[in-house]
């Protein structure tokens, strides 16, 4: 059970729990603000991320700034993070062994930011968090209550780049979002 923040990083950075860890360049660990009340979680990194060692800093992660300006939040209101903390090779989907090996990281991470809405971003990460098979164009924009956490799936920014027709539907969750975090309130 960790007591900080900074304990589950230095152990992120010398993991090798999993093959992952000996082809990436730098562990993408999460960033924000610790006290966040909205929790963004994607699948793992990708070629920018895993150069620079931050999540969601190439295309997909400007247009995910621009998605938090449209409801009037900046990175510094939320935290984000990843399923897997490593690349995987050529960006495909983490494998089972894979997300099962790094996931304690992430509930880690929950369990001392205490948010109170977690965003799912993407199939990969709401079928990981939920536990269940996921069909984004489906199951986007649902609320799951769990443990105390209110849990919404969206789509990744990334498909959102390959498919601007869903920019439509993303908005409208993130309209879901912003209303339940000011629903919530302190
Ligand atoms: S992906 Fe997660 S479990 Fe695998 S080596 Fe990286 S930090 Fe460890």
């Amino acid at each position: 059970m960790y007591t900080s923040i900074t304990k589950i990083k230095e152990d992120v950075l010398q993991c090798h729990k999993c093959s992952l860890g000996a082809s990436r360049k730098n562990t993408v660990f999460g960033e924000g603000n610790v006290h966040a009340r909205i929790m963004l979680v994607g699948e793992g990194p990708g070629r920018d991320e895993d150069e620079l060692g931050r999540p969601f800093v190439g295309r997909a992660g400007q247009l995910l700034d621009k998605m938090l300006a449209s409801i009037a939040l900046t990175r510094n209101d939320v935290y984000i993070a990843n399923i897997l903390k490593c690349r995987p090779p050529g960006n495909r989907d983490p494998e089972p062994e894979e997300a099962a090996a790094c996931i304690g990281y992430l509930r880690a991470q929950v369990a001392l930011i205490k948010p109170k809405i977690i965003v799912c971003l993407g199939r990969v990460s709401a079928k990981h968090i939920l536990g269940q098979d996921i069909r984004i164009m489906r199951d986007r924009g649902v609320w799951h209550k769990v443990k105390g956490f209110w849990i919404i799936p969206t789509y990744h920014p990334a498909a959102l780049l390959r498919n601007e027709l869903l920019k439509k539907d993303a908005y409208k969750d993130l309209l879901a979002i912003k209303a339940r975090f000011n629903e919530l309130g302190e």
